[in-house]
């Protein structure tokens, strides 16, 4: 640190030079991000709550408010009514907090000691910090093509069983697990479920209403227990935005510290101070969209992924599956993978490649227009072309 301080100017031409390096959202290029350009409302609000800490709700009773009023809502998307939980920095966070939650509720009611969870091999790698942070094994579930192969997953458990993970919008093809029929399993045998929706949750409850054929996979299941949905992905709010939510409070319950010299003498939540602007942020923006404003997004991120998908087929390229939801994962029988990655690269656009199976994988976001996906089409024509 210098020992002279620098005037704002110094300071902010300094870090705009830095930021200038960034991608922008708004440049249309970025192909493989999960967020997006968040709200207007969202980004004002946020400073606004900028000194809001809810790691001491008793400071902040109004933003604590609103922390319980933003659950509540997201709630509502995902058939729950009155559901406990926190906004809290992604899914990483909300994915830790659940199977911290399955584990410590696994060794306090049933005595389990050494700790399993089924999750699948699609599934977000948070889950192996969480198995690393939390003591537990990962038994990896049979697969059915891209989702859960429910027929074996009986098979998958023994006593030592604390959790089964599903997951409603996975990371690289944006499937959805059949939780319908997993909760079957998950209640017979009493175990915890947990539906990861941090990218699904905020799409697949707007895309139903407009009659798309989705199983269902929420709170209306009563052997899920937890969930999470982000709202920095496609809820429009501000990084870091994710969201935590738990069907009972005894949940929260068994993961509860002393926490004596704060307001509220006891937290549940991983980290200590956390942001109240990502509360008011969230509640923002879903206040300033409502239900109508998802609804539209969805339709509309949907018909772009459609665009993209039949541009690709007509030039020769293959989808590994059939989107469900706004991802389309790609590759050409002709050409490896990340050489495609790289040549894309070349030509200005910012992919990533899934790793099950190998593929581009663009995930049709906000910031993507008509246009961007015409200039990828040209571009991927001109790749095929000249090899
Ligand atoms: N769960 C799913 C299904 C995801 O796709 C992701 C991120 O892509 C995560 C969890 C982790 O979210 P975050 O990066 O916000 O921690």
């Amino acid at each position: 640190m210098d020992r002279k301080p620098k005037s704002k100017e110094e300071i902010f031409e300094e870090l705009e030079q830095y930021q200038e390096k960034d991608m922008k959202y708004s440049d249309g290029r970025i192909l493989g991000s999960m967020c997006t350009e968040a709200e207007p409302i969202a980004k004002e609000v946020f400073y606004k709550f900028i000194n809001s800490n809810l790691g001491d709700p008793g400071l902040f009773p109004g933003t604590k408010a609103i922390e319980d009023k933003a659950i509540k809502m997201i709630g509502s998307l995902v058939s729950i009514d009155d559901p406990y939980g926190h906004i809290v920095t992604g899914g990483t966070e909300a994915n830790l907090m659940a199977m911290r939650a399955a584990r410590n509720y696994a060794r306090r009611y049933k005595n389990i000691t050494e700790p399993e969870m089924i999750v699948p091999k699609s599934a977000h790698f948070s889950f192996k910090k969480a198995a690393d942070m939390f003591g537990m094994k990962v038994v990896e579930a049979d697969m059915d093509g891209y989702l859960i192969d429910v027929n074996s997953l009986e098979n998958k458990i023994n006593k030592n069983t604390a959790v089964i993970v599903a997951i409603a919008g996975t990371t690289e093809l944006g499937l959805i697990d059949n939780v319908e029929e997993i909760a079957e399993i998950a209640k017979k045998h009493d175990i915890y479920l947990h539906v990861d929706a941090a990218f699904g949750g905020f799409v697949i409850p707007f895309l139903k209403e407009e009659g798309y054929d989705f199983p269902k996979f929420d709170f209306s299941l009563d052997a899920v227990c937890s969930m999470t949905i982000d709202p920095h992905k496609m809820g429009l709010s501000v990084i870091p935005s994710g969201c935590i939510l738990f069907r009972d409070k005894k949940y929260l319950d068994v993961m509860a510290v002393k926490a004596p010299y704060l307001t509220k003498k006891e937290q549940s939540t991983i980290v200590g101070t956390r942001s109240g602007a990502s509360s008011a942020a969230t509640l923002a923006v879903m206040e300033s969209l409502g239900r109508e404003g998802y609804r539209k997004l969805a339709l509309d991120v949907m018909d772009k992924t459609m665009m993209l998908k039949e541009g690709l087929e007509d030039i020769g390229y293959d989808l590994v599956v059939e989107p469900q939801l706004n991802i389309v994962a790609f590759y050409h029988k002709d050409i490896d993978t990340d050489y495609l990655a790289d040549l894309l690269e070349q030509r200005g656009w910012r992919v990533s490649t899934s790793f099950y199976p190998k593929a581009i994988r663009v995930i049709v976001m906000k910031h993507i227009s008509r246009d961007n996906i015409r200039d990828l089409l040209v571009d991927l024509k001109a790749i095929s072309y000249n090899i």
